[in-house]
């Protein structure tokens, strides 16, 4: 049985953490203060204290823009969240990025599947169908591309190509793919150094891909009908 969740976050707690592109640290207090990572050592920030509250804050980037992919780097900055309970913090980083958490806990209990993209992209119907005749070098070029982590997606990926264990895209870095590097350090303002994981400064708490998005199938489907 993978690790509840609230368990998971108790021990991870014991230092500060990312996750994403969001900072959690523990007060004296036992609360938590949450910000974005860039936001550590500003003091203008809009305060909230309201689990929900994260739910307006994700939903829009700095330019006020929607954002599709919750993933994405572009997490808006500026603000300061202040919670009570390991439950309100649990409910406000599953607002933060949905599913996350859950992925993350099987995965630390090895229970966590993974789906090739082959199989994913066989499943489709309808309208996407046309998206499973991508050749493996189009979807070198497309991966890299969208899944990147600096400038499309945060998540570490975990699935591969196909039943034969063919690597997602060999055209992004090997970091890609492993959960002990913090994917959200190549696009911070602060600055850049070793992507694994420090233990002189906050622990990273991986966003993992177990599956290609619906939004990554419908850039397949756009490859094949040349948009
Ligand atoms: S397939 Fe995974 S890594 Fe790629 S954009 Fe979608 S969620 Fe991110």
């Amino acid at each position: 049985m993978p690790e509840s969740i609230e368990k998971l976050l108790e021990r991870v707690l014991t230092a500060p953490f990312y996750f994403g592109q969001v900072l959690t640290k523990k007060t004296m207090t036992e609360r938590f203060v949450l910000s974005h990572r860039d936001d550590e050592a500003t003091d203008q920030l809009k305060i909230f204290r309201s689990a929900e509250d994260a739910i307006e804050i994700a939903k829009r980037d700095d330019a006020g823009n929607y954002r599709p992919l919750k993933t994405a780097p572009n997490l808006r900055h500026g603000w300061r969240l202040e919670l009570e309970t390991l439950e309100d913090l649990r409910r406000a980083l599953e607002s933060f990025y949905p599913g996350r958490l859950a992925m993350f806990a099987a995965w630390k209990s090895d229970q966590l599947q993974t789906t090739p993209l082959r199989e994913t992209l066989d499943r489709q119907s309808g309208m996407y169908r046309v998206a499973a005749k991508i050749s493996d070098s189009q979807l070198d070029d497309l991966v890299a591309e969208f899944c990147r982590s600096n400038g499309g997606c945060l998540r570490t990926i975990l699935w591969k190509r196909d039943a034969e264990g063919a690597i997602a895209s060999t055209k992004l870095p090997k970091e890609k793919f492993d959960p002990a590097c913090d994917q959200a350090r190549v696009c911070s303002r602060r600055p850049a150094g070793d992507a694994r994981a420090s233990h002189s400064e906050a622990a990273t708490v991986p966003l993992l891909c177990q599956e290609a998005c619906n939004l990554l199938i419908a850039e397949c489907r756009k490859v094949m009908k040349g948009e």
